[in-house]
């Protein structure tokens, strides 16, 4: 097993990052697995250190620009091995250039985006994307409008990663912070994410802090439960959105499986049990949730140390529904504020390439491309 020929740091939740990747690159490439590939190109294990640097630390996604390799190697490895499991399609560039989306061709003939956003005061965040669509049929969101197609796989996960970075890096940014808030539930497609996240924080390979990630789930209250067992300072965020199961069955038909009683009883022992923060994603949707009694009562479900509540301006994708006004969302956090809960209105980015949170769903002529 490579996990013994290449010593390499335990990364998040005592996965092995460069194995995991290896084993994952041979499986893409066709291999049984990583000891079949090494038998087939005749790789030593200080050449797999080497080719996983290059990719995942380098960020390179070409065998030829592989200095390292022997010409004639770059080239057999070339015919036998990809880089990157992820194709760019398209791109687009919101008009203040904070924002740029990048739509990925997968392996299968699915389709994924991930977003570039360009924080004023330095921050550069990715948002990718964990499944192919999603099946949770939020009322607001897009992508849940679009159904479900299949989980990705941890390299597609990370491959949109390495590449948002290497976008970035070409402008002389490096990335701040990864949100797992692109397209799909990260929770229902566990193990892949948790192996990306593993991969992602490899001090020998892409190298991001683990508290500069943030999963956010609709509330798979399994999936909480387990990531509360991780051991890992990867934050947790949820998309609460409602402060009462009625209207949060509305919102959300995932409540009905794990209303708010249980999902806040997840919560606080997720806090409980590691004394790490919890961000509450909270959807304005005017005159919908946007009242100060809704305000009063997620305060009262908040309880306890511990949280923190992201107002998220609504990106109209659903004719339903409207943004809320910015006087109601202020007499909102007030609210919030008043009764301790601290609160940020985040503001919206990419809103005119639908490369906000939420807005992310192919539409099929841009997916011809
Ligand atoms: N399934 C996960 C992660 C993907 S969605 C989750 O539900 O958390 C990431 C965030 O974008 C969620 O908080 C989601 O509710 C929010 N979102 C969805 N549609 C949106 C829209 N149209 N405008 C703003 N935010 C939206």
């Amino acid at each position: 097993m490579i996990a013994h020929a290449v010593p390499s740091l335990p990364a998040a939740g005592n996965r092995d990052a460069q194995a995991l990747w290896w084993a994952a690159r041979a499986r893409q490439s066709g291999y049984d697995d990583v000891d079949t590939l090494r038998a087939h190109l005749e790789l030593p294990p200080y050449r797999l250190a080497q080719i996983y640097r290059a990719a995942a630390k380098e960020l390179h996604d070409r065998f030829e620009d592989l200095t390292v390799l022997p010409r004639s190697q770059r080239e057999s490895l070339a015919k036998h091995l990809r880089l990157s499991s992820v194709h760019p399609a398209h791109a687009a560039h919101s008009g203040d250039a904070q924002t740029s989306k990048f739509l990925f061709a997968l392996a299968a003939g699915d389709r994924v985006e991930a977003v570039l956003m360009r924080h004023r005061g330095g921050r550069t965040t990715a948002c990718i994307s964990s499944q192919a669509g999603c099946a949770l049929r939020c009322s607001f969101c897009a992508t849940g409008q679009g159904g479900f197609f299949r989980n990705l796989t941890s390299l597609e996960i990370l491959d949109q990663a390495v590449y948002v970075a290497r976008a970035a890096r070409a402008e002389k940014r490096s990335l701040s912070n990864l949100v797992f808030m692109g397209m799909g539930e990260p929770f229902l497609n566990y193990d892949a994410v948790l192996d990306a996240v593993a991969m992602l924080n490899d001090p020998h390979g892409f190298n991001l802090g683990a508290r500069r990630m943030t999963i956010s789930t609709a509330g798979v209250v399994p999936g909480i439960e387990r990531f509360t067992a991780e051991g890992i300072q990867v934050n947790l965020a949820i998309s609460l959105h409602a402060p009462d199961d009625e209207l949060r069955t509305q919102l959300m038909p995932i409540n009905k499986k794990w209303p708010i009683a249980k999902l806040m009883a997840a919560a606080r022992a997720y806090v409980a049990a590691t004394r790490r923060k919890v961000f509450y994603e909270y959807l304005m949707l005017g005159e919908v949730n946007d009242r100060p009694e809704d305000a009063r009562r997620l305060a009262d479900l908040l309880g306890g140390p511990l949280h923190h509540v992201n107002l998220i301006p609504y990106n109209a994708t659903a004719a339903r529904y409207r943004q809320s006004e910015m006087t109601r969302m202020r007499r909102f956090q007030n609210v919030l504020h008043e009764r301790g809960v601290p609160t940020t209105v985040r503001y919206t980015m990419g809103a005119d390439i639908a490369a906000a949170c939420g807005q992310l769903r192919i539409d099929q002529a841009a997916a011809a491309l």
